[in-house]
């Protein structure tokens, strides 16, 4: 039998979904190299999707969003490190054994291959840590904790930032019954992601719940009975969410010689680049943390979602596989897509919206909370945006791949829907 240490060795740095993923791709292959994942959390991979959600709420506890089963969890023939931060990387020229990553618990594992999976950390505001009711939400621990301080359903809660974060949570802590009132910096919500307009749609999705969002505040500070605001009025806050967006974890990557710029930088197939440009050879990064060029949209990208962080795990990994075994590695280019669920509404994104797109509600309408909207630019469909219409949404994925332009995409949905 082959010495198991004539095998490569990867590591995966984040055990979140996109490492699990990349270590599963790596396990399956034929012939798999030695897999370690190490992860600063002391839990197995999690699902953050509930933990705005069902977990918030108390529908589900903690053991309900294992991303797998104790038993698949087992099979699989990785060296885990739990509860351990990675604290350095440096690399090499040789190929083989060519990267050193230095841990918090002050080994360092020399690897062959290295899948960097370290996601993104929730901001924070002034002040806010020595405050116990004041919350962000990223981590299981973080979920447990916010819902503890929702759960009596009495409480007059306010939600900073009015992104995916502040609206899902807004969402479930009016649903146990407390008041809520949502801050925003921006003119209306999700503006980023999908525009002023669709923003205030969803808006009006709380308002119909009794949730105020209100726009174009600014934060002065946070005390333990309110949020102050700039103008010097206070919102009174039993609880308070900040949920202001969150920055890729790259801190531990200073002086490894990768490009940083608001995440790893990569090139189509996900290989880490250097300051110099020249690629880190058999490094690769996946998930919030991976900023890449997309070429089905011609741009330069990072995603901070579900599907993205899975699909991309997977295809870092084979690219990996394929630079330390020769072989075609396989450019990235999906079709991004979201959801998000409040209340009972269901919002679905496919593509990305820009700031200049031209947006069209074709189907359905705001007013009936179910439409589907077009964003498009340059005379190309850009994005499609669902709320409560997974039949309309989902079928103009094709147009997005085959290319279809701007007008026939509107014929296209205007026939779906008719
Ligand atoms: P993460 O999930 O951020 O995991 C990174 C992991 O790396 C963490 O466990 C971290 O502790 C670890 N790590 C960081 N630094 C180190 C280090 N130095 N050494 C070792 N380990 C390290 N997306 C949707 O599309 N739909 C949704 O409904 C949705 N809901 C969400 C709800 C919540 C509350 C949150 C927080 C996110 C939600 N998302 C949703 C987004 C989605 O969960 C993320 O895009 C996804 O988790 C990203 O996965 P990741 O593995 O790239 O990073
Ligand atoms: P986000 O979606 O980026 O939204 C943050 C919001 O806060 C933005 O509207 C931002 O406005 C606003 N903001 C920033 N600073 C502010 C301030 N000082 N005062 C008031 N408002 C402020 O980030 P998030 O909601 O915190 O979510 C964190 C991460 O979790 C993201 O990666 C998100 O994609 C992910 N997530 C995804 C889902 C989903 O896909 N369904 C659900 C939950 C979480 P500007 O844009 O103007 O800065």
């Amino acid at each position: 039998m082959a010495d198991p240490s004539d095998r490569p060795l990867v590591v995966v740095i984040g055990a979140s979904l996109a490492g699990l993923r990349a270590a599963e791709t790596l396990c399956q292959a034929d012939d798999p190299p030695r897999v370690v994942v190490v992860g600063a959390e002391p839990h197995r991979p999690y699902d953050r999707p509930p933990l705005s959600k069902k977990l918030l709420a108390g529908e589900w506890d903690a053991d309900r969003v294992q991303l797998r089963q104790a038993e698949a969890f087992d099979q699989l023939d990785v060296d885990w490190r739990l509860g351990v931060e990675a604290v350095g990387l440096t690399i090499g020229s040789s190929v083989r054994g060519g990267r050193s990553v230095e841990l918090s618990d002050g080994s360092s594992i020399v690897a062959d291959g290295v899948v960097i999976a370290t996601g993104a950390r929730a901001r924070t505001l002034p002040g806010q840590a020595e405050l116990d009711h004041v919350h962000v939400l990223r981590t299981l621990d973080d979920a447990l904790a916010l819902r503890a301080d929702l759960a009596a359903g009495d409480r007059q809660i306010v939600v900073i930032g009015a992104g995916f974060i502040g609206l899902e949570a807004a969402a479930t802590a009016r649903s146990l019954g407390n008041d809520v009132v949502v801050l925003e910096g921006a003119p209306a919500p999700l503006t980023r992601a999908v525009g002023a307009e669709i923003g205030s749609a969803v808006a009006a999705l709380h308002a119909d719940r009794g949730v105020e969002v209100r726009c174009g505040v600014r934060i002065e500070s946070l005390t333990d009975d309110a949020v102050v605001l700039a103008d010097g009025e206070r919102v009174p806050a039993d609880v308070i969410v900040v949920g202001i967006g969150v920055d890729p974890v790259t801190d531990w990557l200073d002086g490894s010689g990768l490009e940083l710029r608001d995440g790893v930088v990569c090139d189509r197939f996900l290989q880490a680049q250097r300051v110099d440009g020249t690629p880190a050879t058999g490094v690769f990064a996946a998930g919030d943390v991976a900023r890449w060029p997309n070429e089905l949209f011609g741009e330069e990208m990072r995603v901070e979602h579900w599907t993205n962080a899975a699909e991309q795990g997977a295809r870092a990994a084979d690219n990996l596989l394929c630079s330390l075994r020769g072989g075609d590695a396989e450019a990235y280019a999906p079709l991004p897509f979201f959801w998000s669920d409040q209340y009972d509404h269901r919002i679905q994104f496919l593509g990305r919206a820009g700031a200049d797109d031209e947006v069209r509600v074709v189907a359905g309408s705001i007013e009936e909370r179910k439409f589907l909207a077009l964003f498009g630019r340059d005379g190309r469909l850009r994005g499609a945006l669902g709320v409560n219409a997974p039949r309309w949404v989902m079928p103009m994925r094709r147009h997005f791949l085959e290319g279809t332009s701007w007008d026939d995409a509107l014929t296209a949905a205007a026939e779906l829907s008719a």
